[in-house]
């Protein structure tokens, strides 16, 4: 296929764009799907995928001492190679990029290469060639945004992170949102000393408040630098060295500064505005409930909507706007209680309202919370906590709030975050026999209710 007009035209190929493209094709839609850099866009290359493989190795030595301090094993200190663990990761990024293009090859879509701009509502270029299209969709994503301070260009980005030729002795990250931590903990859990700095009182704005509080805790008890109030406001060269001047005047001396300090719609020069596209003040796509800008024809989905920045929420929007355009079912996508986890150390997993928003809403609730060592650490000197958090709605008895610190977060909480969308009761969690012995199965065994003065 190489034709001058398409059913719909998708302008970058990453978690978004490429569901969109998939199944619109299977839907029976001439489709083509431009990109300019690498198949699979943030997710594959620079974020979740090879992030998790880095987390993966960034638990390994305090596992190696867990076995020894407790387990009965004896190893030596470990050696680890950085050069190494990137070539691995990158082996398998590019395995991961093949097969998105085989799977859009197969679907019947044809793969664009290079930067589209948008010409008209329904018309698009690439290089030199000119296409028009009944639908444009607009899933370009977003990109690291970097504060502006002297000396800001020495400072990298998560996307110069995952790339480093060797592992940095000493790291300064400034941010304090998902980036900012889960690189906290990989470079700390590789070795390197971190510093990681907030500029507000206590990091992860948006999160339940004593799961922040638990995380920092966390955190401080395993090495990291944590330093809130804080914020860098001059980087300079020190030789081979990174010399960052801080808020309260003070300087540390570090080898790489890591900006996490938030991500940007990337809606710049595709010519949006020329064809009456509007945007937010942030540079995001405005859209409707089905994913359509200001411009009937154009609709865009993921991050560069900035409605929920994570890749499986790009691929519900895909599929809810394939089934709206093309399989005759307008659908919008659902963004209450989408679960999510911050592979932070420890990661936390968490669904649905935070006990603040669930007081707004609700006016009366029911908090229950259990802190404990999980039974691996018995044996260990690890003295990690574990801390997990029930908000119950007081009148309906709907848990509307579960939220939890500790190993597997993540795994954990994606299964009960499907009895948080059916609507489940306290009573009926209750009514689940725990799996023993286990860390989930605290979730269903909270009895104690925080009394309401606290
Ligand atoms: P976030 O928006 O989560 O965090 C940005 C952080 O940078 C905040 O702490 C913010 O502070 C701080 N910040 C912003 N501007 C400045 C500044 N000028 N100086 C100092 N600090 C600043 O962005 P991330 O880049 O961490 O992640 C982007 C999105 O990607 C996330 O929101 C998430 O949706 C997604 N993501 C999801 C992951 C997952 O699911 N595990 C992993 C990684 C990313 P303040 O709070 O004060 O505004």
């Amino acid at each position: 296929m190489n034709e001058s007009h398409v059913d719909f035209f998708v302008i970058g190929a990453g978690s978004g764009g490429v569901r969109a493209a998939r199944m619109a094709a299977a839907a029976g839609a001439r489709v083509a799907v431009a990109e300019e850099r690498a198949l699979g866009g943030t997710c594959v290359n620079v974020g979740c995928i090879p992030k998790k493989l880095l987390v993966y190795a960034s638990h390994v030595r305090a596992e190696l001492a867990d076995a020894t301090d407790g387990y009965g094993f004896r190893a030596a200190e470990p050696d680890f190679d950085w050069p190494t663990l990137i070539a691995n990761k990158n082996q398998e990024i590019e395995r991961l990029n093949g097969i998105y293009q085989r799977l859009l090859e197969a679907a019947g879509v044809e793969i664009v290469r290079g930067r589209a701009v948008l010409t008209g509502p329904n018309a698009v270029r690439v290089g030199d060639r000119e296409l028009t299209a009944d639908h444009i969709l607009v899933a370009t994503g977003g990109w690291p945004a970097v504060p502006e301070l002297p000396g800001a260009e020495l400072g990298i980005t998560s996307n110069e992170a995952f790339f480093l030729r060797e592992l940095p002795r000493r790291v300064l990250i400034v941010g304090g949102g998902y980036i900012a931590v889960e690189f906290a903990g990989i470079f700390h859990g590789l070795g390197s000393e971190v510093i990681q700095l907030y500029r507000g009182p206590l990091f992860l704005r948006g999160f339940d408040d004593e799961v922040r509080r638990h995380l920092a805790d966390e955190m401080r008890k395993q090495g990291v630098d944590l330093r809130f109030g804080a914020n860098v406001t001059e980087l300079a060269e020190l030789g081979s060295a990174i010399r960052a001047t801080l808020t309260d005047g003070s300087t540390v001396d570090v080898d790489t500064v890591l900006f996490a300090t938030g991500r940007r719609p990337l809606t710049e020069g595709l010519g949006l505005a020329e064809a009456g596209v509007e945007l937010g003040e942030g540079g995001e796509i405005l859209v409707d409930e089905y994913s359509r800008s200001s411009v009937p024809s154009i609709h865009a989905i993921g991050d560069v909507t900035d409605r929920l920045a994570l890749t499986p929420v790009a691929i519900h929007e895909a599929m809810c706007l394939s089934r709206t355009l093309f399989e005759g079912e307008p659908t919008a996508p659902d963004h209450e209680n989408v679960p999510s986890a911050v592979f932070s150390p420890p990661p936390i997993g968490t669904v649905g309202l935070t006990e603040t928003q669930a007081r707004e809403r609700y006016g009366e609730i029911d908090v229950y919370t259990s802190t404990f060592r999980a039974l691996k650490h018995t044996l260990t000197k690890n003295t990690e906590q574990t801390f997990m958090k029930l908000v119950v709605d007081r009148a309906s008895q709907r848990v509307v709030g579960l939220h939890m610190v500790g190993p597997e977060a993540g795994e954990i909480v994606q299964g009960f975050a499907v009895a948080i969308k059916c609507g489940a009761t306290k009573a009926q969690f209750d009514a689940t026999v725990g799996i023993h012995p286990t860390s989930a199965e605290e979730l269903v065994t909270l009895r104690e209710k925080r009394p309401d003065s606290e």
